[in-house]
């Protein structure tokens, strides 16, 4: 057990119009009360807010204008007694009151010891510490809702509950060992293992299956936008943007565009890549060849393939079709504004599956249904219901992977007909293995290792 009390800065450095001052532990009201001139912190109700000064007990001089908040044990985020100093956002004036803190009995905390303190004291499991620390990093709206979700509990819960089916049939061996003359218990056991092995192993692969969706989500869908030269490339990306930061220009071929962007488009992240100058794909087409081309675009997860719709389609663009046929791909027909020339009977043909949305970028015109159909794209199927839970922490996805394959080390086992106390270490593996991911069976040092990849003061 940890018994002295830490201190950090828990807002982002050098952001915001106020900053928090965090302490925890034991003597965290004591300490604030030293520093504090206004109520006696110590006799305040708990979860109550206080204004203030912070003076110097060595100098009585004053430091800053502040509100200060306590919280007692057990009902605070590390379950033991929290203040939270809220101050001017300035990075004089927070690292003052930090230094004032700190010069009055708190330790200065180290990077995750707040999610660290959480979980040894029982307020979070791992998962949960983890999706915290998701949830610091995340970059838009839907990743924060994947995170929140995960720090309620739902793959944590998952996760006990296929462990409780494995302990299930663990334990069924363990009465089959007590009691091996009754027959039908050993069938019965064998039949209940396979049941749960293989509902376990399922689910599983079912979570790693979310775990490319999580990944989507934090670090955007990648998406590359390709046309012949000319159709509006850039002036999608910029569209897309928001701002100028591509060159557009009026003569073919000569843009120059940015390498890279990230945008949120209704909830989707985006990344806009531009790979090996995939924005430009007459080149990539013509300098590195079709098979080429078709790897590179498969590392993208979204193509946006512009089309000029007072022009007519080309044998570029039929093999433009080529590639990107058989990956997720949104055909814009862009300048709508002109005359009509591509036969749009043709495109149908061509696209496929592709949805088809009509632009005319230098209007404006076409650009919801677009960010629709991108939205579309991403969200189909079981994704929009909010009903999954995602696996997105690396952590996680290699030992779901373990696990897996420690279960079919058992199916195997099972359908060669060995003895059933094999097949129950490879079971009991994988328990453990579940385990590591809600921090049941981890040794100190991972958890170590995990809690200092958090932000300070967190
Ligand atoms: P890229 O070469 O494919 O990147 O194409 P650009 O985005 O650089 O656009 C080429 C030219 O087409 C520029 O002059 C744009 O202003 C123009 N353009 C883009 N979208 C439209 C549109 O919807 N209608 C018309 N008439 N011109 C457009
Ligand atoms: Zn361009």
């Amino acid at each position: 057990m940890e018994t002295d009390t830490i201190s950090a800065i828990s807002t982002p450095m050098g952001e915001g119009a106020i900053a928090i001052v965090r302490l925890s532990g034991p003597e965290a009201v004591e300490i604030a009360s030293g520093i504090f001139k206004g109520k006696d912190l110590n006799e305040v109700d708990s979860h109550t807010i206080h204004y203030g000064k912070l003076v110097d007990p060595r100098t009585d001089e004053l430091v800053e204008e502040v509100m200060v908040s306590v919280m007692r044990a057990p009902k605070t985020f590390t379950r033991e007694d929290i203040v939270e100093i809220n101050c001017h956002g300035g990075m004089v004036s927070v690292n003052r009151v930090l230094e004032l803190v700190l010069g009055n009995g708190a330790r200065m905390a180290e990077p995750g010891e707040f999610t660290k303190r959480a979980f040894m004291n029982g307020r979070i499991d791992l998962s949960q510490a983890e999706a915290v620390m998701d949830l610091i990093r995340a970059k838009t709206d839907r990743a924060m809702n994947v995170a929140m979700k995960q720090i309620d509990g739902r793959l944590s819960k998952m996760i006990q509950d296929l462990r409780q089916d494995l302990l299930q049939s663990l334990a069924s061996v363990e009465v089959n060992i007590d009691y091996p003359e009754y027959d039908d218990v050993e069938e019965m056991t064998n039949e209940l293992m396979l049941t749960n092995t293989k509902k376990v192993h399922a689910e599983i692969e079912r979570l790693l299956q979310t775990a490319q969706q999580g990944k989507i989500l934090r670090e955007g869908l990648g998406t590359a936008i390709v046309g012949r030269p000319n159709v509006g490339k850039s002036s999608l990306m910029n569209t897309l943007v928001h701002e100028n930061k591509a060159i557009v220009t009026d003569v073919p071929g000569t843009t120059r565009d940015v390498i890279e962007e990230y945008v949120n488009v209704r909830g989707v992240p985006l990344r806009l890549i531009d790979t090996a100058g995939i924005r430009e794909t007459e080149d990539l087409v013509e300098k590195i060849g079709v098979e080429r081309s078709r790897q590179v675009l498969k590392e993208a997860d979204l193509i946006l393939l512009v089309m000029n719709y007072g022009d007519e389609i080309t044998e570029e663009d039929e093999k433009l079709f080529e590639i990107v046929r058989d990956l997720d791909t949104i055909i814009i027909l862009n300048k709508t504004d002109l005359q009509k020339k591509i036969n749009t009977e043709r495109l149908r043909e061509i696209a496929g599956d592709a949805p088809i949305v009509s632009t005319s970028l230098i209007k404006e015109e076409g650009i919801d249904e677009l960010e629709d159909s991108i939205k579309d794209i991403f969200f189909e199927g079981e994704l929009d219901t909010g009903d999954m839970t995602y696996v997105s922490n690396v952590r996680h996805i290699q030992l779901l992977n373990q696990a897996k394959s420690a279960l079919e080390d058992a199916m195997n086992s099972m359908e060669m007909g060995m003895p059933i106390d094999l097949v129950q270490i490879d079971v009991t593996r994988t328990w453990e293995i579940l385990g590591e991911i809600v921090g049941d069976t981890v040794g100190d040092s991972l958890i170590d290792q995990l809690f200092s990849q958090f932000c300070l003061g967190k």
